[in-house]
């Protein structure tokens, strides 16, 4: 299967092990992971983000329920929710999900807004788990051709340790733990690590999460615009 397939598998498997209820998909773009994991009965809420909106609306058909959804109907019900906003935004209507995904989308913030990044996903959305995924660019080498950055608007590519060191000043700042993975294997005897690399988060800390009754909350804030909800 083509990288692009494995990054979403990484994500279905890890879904079906740790069965979360509410997901987030960051810089969904043309929803193909939203569609896959429209299928796993144990997702309730299913949420897409993206800055560009030309390409949340080409692909909503994937995104309705099926005929079939009708026939048989499941006990649990699944909502679809399209954001069109900045994954730099607050929004509260993502905020304290299970899990928040982030498929190949950093890479494409300048550098310098990194760190508001993190202090979005991870201190003010403060799900259970995010998985985040980039670029290994110690694997750049190996893919022909390539001169500079796999993609013109990439905006930077790290190394594994640049990855590592964003990541474990997030989890030190933000309360969490995380693991590294990655798909794309290197030929054998290659030690350039995976071609896209993976940072899998856990929460392990509960004092970022603002303890207001639901139904007033001061900071709440809503910059999303939604385009669609089924
Ligand atoms: N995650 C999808 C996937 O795995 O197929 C799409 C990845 S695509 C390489 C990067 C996406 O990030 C684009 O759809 C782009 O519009 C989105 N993006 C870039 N900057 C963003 C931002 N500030 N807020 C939300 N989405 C953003």
């Amino acid at each position: 299967p083509s990288l692009h397939k494995q990054r979403h598998q990484f994500v279905v498997d890890f879904i079906q092990r740790n069965k979360p209820k509410k997901v987030v998909d960051l810089g969904c773009g043309e929803c193909s992971l939203l569609s896959r994991l429209k299928f796993r009965r144990e997702i309730e809420l299913l949420v897409g983000v993206d800055i560009d909106e030309r390409k949340l609306r080409r692909k909503t058909l994937g995104l309705a329920p099926l005929s079939t959804d009708f026939l048989q109907p499941t006990f649990e019900q699944l909502r679809v929710e399209l954001y069109h906003g900045s994954v730099l935004e607050k929004d509260a209507r993502v905020r304290g999900f299970d899990l928040v995904t982030s498929i190949e989308v950093i890479e494409h913030l300048h550098l310098a807004d990194v760190k508001c990044f993190s202090a979005v996903v991870f201190g003010y959305m403060a799900p259970k788990a995010v998985i985040i995924s980039t670029p290994n660019s110690e694997f750049n080498p190996l893919l022909p051709g390539l001169s500079g950055f796999r993609h013109s608007d990439h905006k930077f590519e790290w190394t594994r340790a640049e990855f590592t060191s964003w990541a474990l000043e997030a989890c030190c700042h933000y309360g969490y733990e995380v693991e590294f993975t990655g798909v794309g294997r290197a030929p054998q005897g290659q030690q350039v690590g995976f071609c896209s690399q993976i940072a899998v988060f856990h929460r392990v800390r509960r004092e970022n999460i603002c303890n207001v009754p639901p139904g007033y909350d001061p900071e709440d804030e809503f910059s999303y615009t939604q385009l669609y909800s089924v």
